[in-house]
């Protein structure tokens, strides 16, 4: 595991990093370069280090991948060129899909031959509040019919599948008659299916798309688990997603802090004297205790995960306290470069852009402070 972690470390700093500004870029040259980078670290054996053990992963237990998902997550582009992308998809599909849809999609999976999407959010329904969601689906003979409309939905220009959250009618056998939510998996080629505006954020396209839903239809087995069993399904996707990507912004925390503290040290910092400043060495500290507490948090995380356990206090303060230290980080190494930190010659104001984000996906920040103050009180 600690040589695993090694190689990706190496093959980040020596194959990612240089190439970081242009793939920035976000056009076909990033693309094709992307691609080359995948096929490199496939080849060296670093893909997939956590897609389910008899779907090719390595079978690391949660506590172990934490240590190799915080030296994928040292660049941006980590996540993507190791495989980490599809690591939800993988388990989701695994547990819960369909023969048919198994059959269809774990190779391409597996392989990064493609990758999927997943559609909860809406621009008329509160993302923190999932029963509010208006996209709606029901069964016409052995199809699922589906109408609405989703937005901010990651990969959507290069998925192959939008695995969707939808509003289904009450399954027969169910205590009430409300309806429910339910999961469908939808091939991007369905008839129907359209994009809406790009989504752009903070000046930047990061991949983000609107996607709706006129009439789709897919085959009934293209529901995943249950009629009515999405809300545990997007527990069990949240849990291992947010805990996974704590672990990559904490891997990225630790690159600002390492850039912040080579920049205090260097000729330009000496001649400043950064190093003998009360206020610059608090910003060490503050970053430093940060970073301590987000991994003490994430080790809790990969503990519950790997035994099963059904809290979900864990995940969740690991979350915060990951983009918590990676906002921290990245604002103080800002800070410690002055202009240069903000020009966009540096990766700083990138990773600042991209850092602003963590607070608001995944579950903003105050509804997850929030869920775990009230399950803390709740067990006095
Ligand atoms: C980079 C990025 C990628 C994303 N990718 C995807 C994707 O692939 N698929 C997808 O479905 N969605 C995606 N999203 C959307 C994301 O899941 C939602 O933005 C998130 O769930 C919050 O929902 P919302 O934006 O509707 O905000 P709302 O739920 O409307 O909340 C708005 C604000 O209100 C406040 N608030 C809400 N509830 C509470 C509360 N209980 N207590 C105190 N304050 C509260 C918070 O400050 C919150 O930020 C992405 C978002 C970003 C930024």
């Amino acid at each position: 595991m600690k040589q695993l972690a090694q190689a990706i470390r190496v093959f980040t700093e020596q194959r990612i990093m240089p190439c970081e500004a242009a793939l920035s870029a976000g056009d076909e040259h990033a693309q094709e370069l992307l691609m080359k980078l995948k096929h490199q670290a496939r080849q060296q054996g670093l893909w997939g280090n956590h897609y389910p053990a008899d779907w090719g992963g390595k079978g690391l237990s949660f506590v172990d991948y934490q240590t190799v998902a915080q030296e994928e997550g040292r660049s941006e582009w980590g996540p993507v060129v190791f495989g980490t992308q599809t690591t939800l998809d993988t388990h989701i599909l695994r547990q819960f899909g369909s023969e048919a849809l198994q059959a269809r999609y774990q190779e391409g999976l597996v392989s990064g031959a493609l990758v999927g999407a997943y559609g909860m959010s809406e621009p008329h329904s509160i993302g923190s509040v999932p029963s509010t969601i208006e996209t709606q689906a029901h069964q016409e003979g052995q199809a699922w019919v589906i109408h609405g409309r989703k937005w901010f939905i990651s990969r959507a220009k290069q998925a192959e599948f939008v695995v969707v959250v939808a509003k289904t009618p009450a399954h027969p056998s169910a205590d009430s008659s409300e309806p429910s939510l339910s999961m469908i998996l939808v091939p991007m080629s369905s008839k129907g299916l359209s994009f809406g505006d790009d989504v752009c954020l903070l000046g930047r396209d990061l991949g983000q798309a609107e996607l709706i839903f006129d009439g789709v239809r897919v085959p009934h087995d293209h529901l995943i688990g249950l009629q009515g069993q999405a809300p545990i399904l997007m527990q069990t996707r949240l849990k291992l997603g947010r805990t996974m990507n704590a672990a990559h912004w904490v891997g990225l925390a630790q690159r600002c802090f390492d850039v912040m503290c080579h920049r205090i040290n260097s000729p330009r910092g000496q001649q400043a004297r950064l190093p003998e400043k009360q206020l610059v060495r608090q910003h060490v500290f503050n970053v430093y205790q940060s970073i301590g507490a987000a991994r003490a948090h994430l080790r809790c995380a990969g503990q519950s995960l790997d035994q099963g356990l059904p809290s979900l206090i864990e995940t969740q303060m690991a979350k915060v306290a990951a983009s918590q230290a990676l906002s921290l980080a990245v604002d103080s190494a800002i800070q410690m470069f002055g202009a240069e930190g903000l020009s966009d010659a540096n990766p700083l104001s990138r990773i600042y852009r991209m850092a602003r984000t963590t607070r608001i996906l995944d579950g903003a920040d105050e509804v997850l402070i929030n869920a775990v103050g009230r399950q803390i009180l709740e067990t006095y």
